[in-house]
């Protein structure tokens, strides 16, 4: 080895903490037809060290040894790889068993710990996999595989036996995709269940993971939700000692939705409505309160038209004010008056909507005595809109799943997994 190979190996031993037991044999630099020139390391075991059995920690012989590459962080700006035999031991009691390298989270990983580490802290600080793949000059599905192997582990050590109030939200893997269950924790803050589909049955697979991991659905004393009957009725079943708590977050974007239709429905119907009401979309979607000025003026100046969006627009703002209300008494005093208002209305799809905020008031006032989510149901959603954003959508629901959990599941990442024990 050349002077800069020896100060390499020696860096690497040093920041891998090899011990007694392994040494650096040797260093050397490779220049791949595509791609930039590597730097690879061949690790070997120091003569007359006895191995270790990985369950026992007993001193064995040698069964056999097999040819195993990892990759490692880059060390300056080389693409590193470390070659290893890895032996496995002649355990008496357990029979071959491979030993655990010492830069190794998990057997039969491509990648180094450190370099775990660094694809972790990348995606969980939201870069998506294939950002990370193309920084740290991997594929994509070896990412994928990685993190949710991590996931996985970190998962199996999770205690949900502290949950008692949950929030259950839907999303779409993609547009127009098949739909997913997420249940969090409100309290703690952190998605603790994943399912794939929005149906009657999903509420109690979601109960069934939290119950894997030391949570218990009877301890739960309040679930927060939207308003499909799939999720009313579902979270009865799996849930029913549980008050049903319907989000002001979810009361509020069915109103919207319905206005938002309201306008296109009312555009189409005549030119001059859709002169009218052209490029006007946020005129009505957005709160008094953050209106430009110019967007102001257009909503006071249309306010003489006798728009049915208009009108859509006030009963939105009714049932906003609802949840300014102190108490819960107050609040259904003035829910009635303005669902009321709404149903003896002219503007179906508004109808519609209140029909279903009357049908759960129950649920919609319950908010008031709980005051569950603190917007914590809200801004996971948006956060998980923003990761469907950024990766346009997923291709399946495991790499969905996997990185709901990476950004939203609080998982603890640092413990090493207990399964030391591979026999191949
Ligand atoms: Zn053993």
């Amino acid at each position: 080895m050349d002077a800069q190979a020896v100060m390499l190996a020696r860096l690497f031993e040093h920041s891998m903490g090899l011990g007694e037991e392994w040494r650096v044999e040797d260093v050397w630099f490779e220049s791949p037809e595509s791609g930039d020139e590597e730097l690879h390391i061949r690790v070997g075991r120091v003569p007359g060290r006895a191995v270790r059995c990985p369950e026992c920690g007993a001193r064995c012989g040698v069964y056999d040894a097999r040819e195993r590459t990892w990759r490692h962080l880059d060390i300056w700006q080389f693409r590193t790889v470390v070659h290893c035999r890895v032996p496995r031991a002649d355990c008496p009691e357990h029979g071959p068993r491979t030993v655990r390298m010492p830069w190794e989270v998990r057997p039969n990983s491509h990648f180094t710990a450190l370099f775990e580490a660094q694809v972790l802290v990348m995606a969980m600080s939201g870069a998506t996999v294939t950002e990370i793949a193309r920084r740290v000059r991997e594929s994509d599905s070896r990412i994928w595989a990685m993190l949710g192997r991590a996931v996985a582990e970190a998962r199996a050590g999770a205690d949900y036996s502290d949950v008692t109030r949950v929030g259950i939200d839907d999303t779409a893997r993609a547009r127009g995709q098949r739909y997913i269950s997420v249940m969090a924790d409100v309290d703690g803050r952190r998605v603790v269940a994943v399912t794939e589909g929005r149906d009657r049955g999903a509420a109690g697979r979601l109960c069934d993971q939290l119950e894997e991991r030391g949570g218990d659905r009877s301890a739960i004393s309040e679930v927060t939700r939207d308003m499909a009957s799939s999720y009313s009725l579902g979270c009865a079943d799996a849930m029913p000692g549980a008050a049903q708590t319907v989000d002001r977050f979810h009361v509020m974007q069915l109103l919207t939705r319905a206005l938002d239709r309201t306008r296109n429905a009312e555009a189409r119907s005549c030119e001059e409505k859709r002169r009218l009401l052209r490029g006007t979309k946020y005129v009505w979607l957005k709160r008094p309160e953050n209106l430009t000025g110019r967007q102001a003026e257009t909503r006071a100046s249309l306010a003489s038209e006798h728009l049915l969006t208009a009108r859509a627009c006030a009963m939105v703002e009714a049932v906003r004010a609802v949840y300014s209300c102190a108490t819960r008494e107050e609040a259904a005093a003035e829910l009635d008056r303005a669902i009321s208002w709404i149903m003896h209305s002219n503007v179906p799809l508004m109808k519609a909507a209140a029909r279903t905020i009357r049908d759960e008031r129950e649920g919609v006032l319950n908010w008031f005595s709980a005051r569950s989510s603190n917007g914590f149901l809200e801004g996971m959603n948006s956060i998980i809109q923003s990761l469907k954003r950024a990766s346009r959508g997923f291709r399946n629901v495991g790499y969905f799943t996997t990185m709901i959990f990476l950004r939203l599941g609080r998982l603890d990442f640092s413990a090493r997994p207990a399964s030391a024990c591979a026999t191949h």
